[in-house]
């Protein structure tokens, strides 16, 4: 990964290499923590964090959710993320940012309420999670063979550090097999979403996403309903098959990391015609003007540094 100078930890900045924990951390053991992933784009009136507030609100939900006590406020937590952009003097168009929650040392078992809750906000250079080309091109999906956790069984809406073996899980299968992402259906048989990212189809000129009841609340998946309303597109939220996908005329993935992706195979199936499709293309493209601040309908979304 491309180290940066700092991290944010407990309110203080820390240089990259010292920011460590002890090996006993009870998340390290047991896995609950939370996190998030927000993205600054290099615009042409220097970095801007797109939806920023809505990311750290969303880290304090999923903490709540977890039973985790961050102590910072959202709009502390805003400060430190805009300060620590700002401090490590970035220079490409792509920075990641990671903050997160997570127990730290001193309590050893599963009861975790008096386990010191540390918060930390990391950020670094980070290009297209799927790869250039597959931001180009379209990447190929295949369904997991595990379905995503049942919701009674599982807190999906969380973005916490548990959730995730399931996707890695789904992820490495994925891979392994020959293709770049996994798609993960609910325990029902419909789509929930992909590793690390949500799902739109078009069929007809319709774009369809699954509703959220078994998948992150996708902050991703939200602006691009909103991009396409606006576009003139009819969007519908409902429950999708497996084998709806295959016929679909696109696909295409979206979140954060994964921006809008097209999809070109799922299970050996050629979607569309195996390429980027016209309108993942559009939304792909209009995507990236907000990001980059091209588009000043949406320059509420940006925060400039
Ligand atoms: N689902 C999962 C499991 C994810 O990890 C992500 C990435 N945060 C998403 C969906 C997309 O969410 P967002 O658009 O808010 O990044």
């Amino acid at each position: 990964m491309n180290a940066a100078k700092f991290i944010w930890m407990n309110g203080k900045y820390v240089p990259w290499a010292e920011a460590q924990i002890h090996v006993l951390s009870h998340t390290l053991h047991y896995g609950n923590g939370v996190i998030e992933g927000t993205k600054a784009y290099k615009t042409e009136r220097g970095y801007a964090i797109f939806r920023l507030n809505e990311h750290t609100k969303r880290l304090k939900e999923s903490a709540k959710m977890t039973l985790i006590d961050i102590p910072f406020t959202v709009e502390e937590m805003n400060e430190a993320q805009i300060d620590l952009v700002r401090k490590n003097e970035f220079t490409g168009d792509n920075v990641y940012i990671r903050p997160f929650a997570f127990l730290g040392y001193g309590v050893m078992g599963l009861y975790h309420k008096d386990a010191p809750v540390e918060t930390v906000m990391a950020a670094w250079e980070w290009g297209a999670y799927l790869g250039e080309e597959g931001l180009r091109r379209g990447i190929r999906l295949k369904i997991a063979s595990m379905t995503r956790p049942a919701n009674t069984s599982n807190m999906g809406k969380a973005k916490a550090s548990a959730n995730y073996l399931n996707s890695q899980m789904a992820k490495f299968e994925a891979i392994e097999s020959g293709y770049d992402e996994a798609l993960l259906l609910d325990d029902q048989g419909y789509v929930a979403e992909a590793s690390g990212a949500c799902f739109f189809m078009v069929r007809d000129g319709q774009l369809i996403s699954p509703p959220n009841d078994n998948s992150l609340e996708s902050i991703t998946q939200k602006t691009v309903i909103e991009m396409a309303k606006k576009m003139g597109y009819e969007v519908v939220r409902r429950r999708i098959t497996r084998e709806e996908i295959y016929v679909a005329d696109e696909a295409f993935l979206t979140g954060t990391a994964a921006e809008i992706t097209p999809v070109r195979e799922v299970d050996a199936r050629i979607i569309g015609k195996g390429e980027r499709g016209p309108v993942t293309e559009k939304i792909q493209s209009s995507y990236f003007d907000i990001v980059f601040g091209r588009d000043p309908d949406y320059d509420h979304y940006l925060t400039y540094i």
